[in-house]
């Protein structure tokens, strides 16, 4: 069977680590993959054909071990954890591999032999944004570690031919590209046509007797569709494992029906394809209510299915059977509307594998683990049950019957309370009938955990208590981590060599170390060194902030940034209400000494989001007046840097003396967007509550700048009833500012510009802005008294860095493997 000559296999799978990277060997690839693979010479190549051969003389280092790793799981049968996600951000690979390889240096050398620069071709990448904001990150976080911790992985997801939209900024407001991430192909993908699997879609159902006589159902689908795979690599940090990242493309099983081609209906025939092929056309906007959007269902499903067919032929070419596949597989389903998996599971199972309804669903549900990020009860999931029943009617048919045979167990447990059996049921039916998908994943999976410590609290208390009281040995508290490699090694190569200087490397995979760092914080040198690497730092950013955005900042000002999406509850308004504070002050006191700011903004709103696109022009508008007053000068910058990708927020983090976090309390979930900006050495001025308060309770109260209403607050003003105006009234600064906008100070004259946002905050705010207000501005006023004493900022912040040791994303995959997942270091 094996036409290859061993020795030239041996060869090139164990190949000498050594001879892979000399330059020679290099140099050779590197043309040679430009001659043969482009056609092009290195004279006549474009940058982004250069960029291209260097990311497949990359991609040949990788091969070898991702396919020894591919082999060895499946030879061992090894338990593998499965994330089922929707988005992945996955940030620029060139860039990150060359970390994980740890060749940087020869790869420099190589393209100096050829007179390029690496940072030119590493600009030349394309980021593939198939997800928003952090529950999109957080698995490609997760995923580095398990390659760099040898745990193994496959991530599933979904080949969107244009990822998040292109964020032009046109006269101050958010314009929408599309992002045609594969215009120039992908390097980083191989294709899998011979792993393709069908999919189905709508139809009806049918029952029937088998030739055993058993009582059977199956689905008649009215589409069905092809599901193709794509393979991405992803290492790790020095380690020989590197997991797949599978991402599935939708085609029409025929492109040209010829039958109705040689009828005459030609365009009947071609115009298949382009519907079909919309399922995977484009990413989803964020912020949309999922209720009720067909397509989005048919994504989710479109996922599922083809993910557990996958690993179902994988599994059963092992040889084993299906009552192991449990333990082959952990499944993540990251996110609620992913927990159409388990229906599809069952279907499969019992439809089309002939088991009963007890081992099919003893085996599911030891199958699926359960994410849930969300922090209301009303943004669960649901599909409303018309909508399901026509997309996938015999998971509606299997819902059903779960949900049946789970409220009789309700029923024996809490025998005559009706409305407990009403609240737990996975139907709603408390008006147009819904199928409620985040119970459908508890009663479905073996664990439940969600994004944050403080916020699987609120899980149990106040989203899905219920189930909580039912359940509770399902319930796993995990904190959220970021990887180290990508937000410190590779984004700040400045802080990464001094701190290796000082304490040795062992920090890049066990972050815990880098609490050495607070022995050698006494040493005036090195805090010396640490501030030269920020203001190092700031001045690469204020270069850039010039050429992409025509505004000079002053790199000894505070760099305080807050980059997150676009959203009110986020309050990036609060900012701009603080910054026009600050603006008048320094006109009405114009002889004071000022700690000059630079104040730095970044993300993306919904396309649909109104007020989100408001928040934005007010941001540039404030910016217009603020920048161009001669009375301000350089004492305050206000910067809007468009598209922030994570990539190009890997720029930015490392310049950042503070990052902002505004949430409301109760508000945010996460520790990532504060996370990433704290691994930089930058200071964190936030509310205090869930993320942000396991990261002061890390670093320190003393290290941290914090300000606002508690959550109990919160919760207590809000059932006082909370009046803006009281705020408005009695605050000057504030009702001046208010008046300024209102007035059209800061829209050339024109009052109407931002009458929906002033009219929100001062009539019905659900997020109490003005409630912080003063508190905010107090603890603005103590970050720039801080700040004037370098020594004393610099060893808060070496402190911050050296505190993070417990929010590498190592710790929770290990936390993971162990307590949830059951899976093992091969
Ligand atoms: C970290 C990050 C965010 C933060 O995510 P949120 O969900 O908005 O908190 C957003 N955008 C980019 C580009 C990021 O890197």
């Amino acid at each position: 069977m094996n036409p290859f000559p061993d020795s030239i296999l041996n060869d090139l799978m164990a190949g000498d680590p050594e001879t892979a990277i000399s330059l020679e060997h290099l140099q050779r690839n590197f043309a040679a993959n430009l001659l043969y693979l482009q056609g092009k010479l290195p004279t006549t190549a474009t940058p982004q054909e250069l960029y291209q051969a260097l990311a497949y003389t990359i991609r040949q280092l990788l091969m070898p071990s991702w396919v020894k790793t591919t082999q060895t799981d499946a030879q061992n049968h090894v338990k593998q954890v499965c994330y089922f996600s929707a988005e992945y951000s996955l940030g620029c690979h060139l860039a990150n591999h060359l970390i994980n390889l740890n060749i940087w240096e020869p790869i420099q050398q190589c393209l100096e032999t050829f007179n390029l620069n690496l940072q030119e071709l590493i600009d030349q990448e394309i980021e593939p944004s198939l997800g928003y904001g952090n529950v999109a990150q957080l698995p490609v976080n997760e995923l580095d570690s398990l390659s760099t911790l040898n745990l193994p992985a496959i991530a599933y997801g979904i080949h969107y031919e244009f990822g998040s939209f292109d964020q032009e900024i046109r006269n101050g407001w958010q314009v929408e590209k599309i992002d045609k991430w594969l215009r120039y192909g992908n390097p980083w993908e191989i294709e899998r046509p011979e792993a393709t699997v069908n999919v189905k879609l709508g139809g009806h159902t049918e029952a029937y007797y088998d030739d055993q006589g058993r009582y059977r159902v199956r689905w008649i689908g009215h589409r069905c569709i092809k599901g193709v795979p794509y393979d991405t690599p992803i290492s790790g940090y020095q380690s020989q494992r590197i997991n797949t990242l599978r991402l599935w493309k939708a085609e029409p099983i025929v492109s040209l029906n010829y039958q109705d081609f040689n009828i005459g209906d030609y365009y009947g025939t071609v115009l298949e394809k382009p519907f079909v092929e919309l399922l995977t056309k484009v990413l989803y906007p964020h912020d949309e209510l999922i209720q009720e959007k067909q397509l989005r269902l048919e994504q989710q499903f479109f996922l599922v299915s083809c993910s557990l067919q996958d690993m179902i032929r994988n599994h059963l070419a092992t040889g084993e059977s299906l009552d192991t596949f449990y333990r082959r597989y952990a499944v993540q389903l990251h996110d609620t509307p992913s927990a159409i998996a388990i229906a599809e599971l069952m279907r499969l199972f019992i439809d089309e594998y002939a088991l009963d309804w007890e081992q099919a669903w003893s085996i599911t549900r030891q199958t699926f683990t359960y994410l849930n990020p969300t922090l209301s009860p009303e943004v669960q999931g649901k599909w409303a049950i018309g909508l399901l029943g026509s997309l996938l009617p015999r998971h509606l048919e299997i819902i059903y019957e779960i949900n049946n045979r789970f409220l009789i167990k309700v029923r024996s447990q809490y025998p005559g309370d009706f409305t407990k059996l009403a609240r737990l049921s996975l139907i709603d039916e408390t008006g147009e009938r819904y199928v409620r998908m985040a119970h459908l994943a508890c009663v479905g999976s073996y664990a439940i955990n969600g994004i944050s410590l403080w916020q699987t609290e609120r899980l149990k208390q106040s989203i899905i208590p219920d189930f909580y009281e039912l359940t509770p040995e399902k319930f796993r508290a995990i904190s959220s981590g970021i990887t180290p490699r990508r937000w410190l090694v590779l984004a700040n190569p400045r802080l990464t060599e001094l701190i290796t200087y000082k304490i040795g490397n062992s920090w890049i995979k066990n972050l815990a170390d880098l609490h050495r760092l607070e022995a050698e914080m006494d040493q005036v040198e090195f805090r010396l060194a640490w501030r030269n690497i920020k203001q190092e730092n700031k001045r690469q950013l204020a270069n850039y902030i010039e050429q992409n955005c025509g505004i000079m900042v002053n790199p000894d000002s505070i760099f305080d940034i807050q980059i997150e999406r676009i959203q009110e509850y986020k309050r990036q308004h609060l900012n701009v209400f603080k910054i026009i504070a600050l603006y008048n002050q320094i006109r009405k006191n114009p002889d004071l000494d000022y700690v000059p700011q630079t104040f730095i903004f970044g993300g993306k709103t919904a396309p649909g989001y109104v007020m989100g696109k408001l928040m934005i022009k007010l941001i540039h508008a404030v910016g217009q007046v603020v920048n161009s007053d001669p009375i301000i000068g350089d004492r305050l910058k206000v910067v809007f840097i468009p598209n922030v990708t994570p990539t190009l927020s890997e720029r930015i983090y490392p310049a950042a003396d503070v990052s902002e976090h505004l949430a409301m309390a109760g508000k945010k979930s996460a520790g990532i967007a504060i996370l990433k900006p704290a691994f930089n050495g930058a200071l964190t001025m936030g509310i205090v509550d869930g993320a942000s308060e396991e990261l002061r309770n890390a670093v320190g109260a003393e290290n941290f700048f914090d300000f606002g209403l508690s959550l109990p607050e919160t919760e207590a003003l809000k059932a006082k009833g909370y009046n803006p105006w009281s705020y408005y009234h009695t605050n000057e600064s504030l009702r001046e500012s208010i008046d300024q906008i209102a007035s059209g100070y800061f829209s050339q004259g024109d009052p109407n510009l931002f009458k929906t946002l002033i009219d929100a905050l001062l009539y019905h705010d659900e997020y109490m802005i003005f409630a912080d207000y003063q508190s905010y501005l107090d603890c603005q006023d103590q970050v720039s008294k801080t700040y004037r004493n370098w020594e004393k900022w610099t060893q808060m912040s070496i402190l911050n860095v050296a505190r993070l040791g417990r929010f590498s994303s190592d710790e929770i995959v290990q936390t993971y493997c162990q307590t949830i997942w059951n899976i093992n270091p091969v």
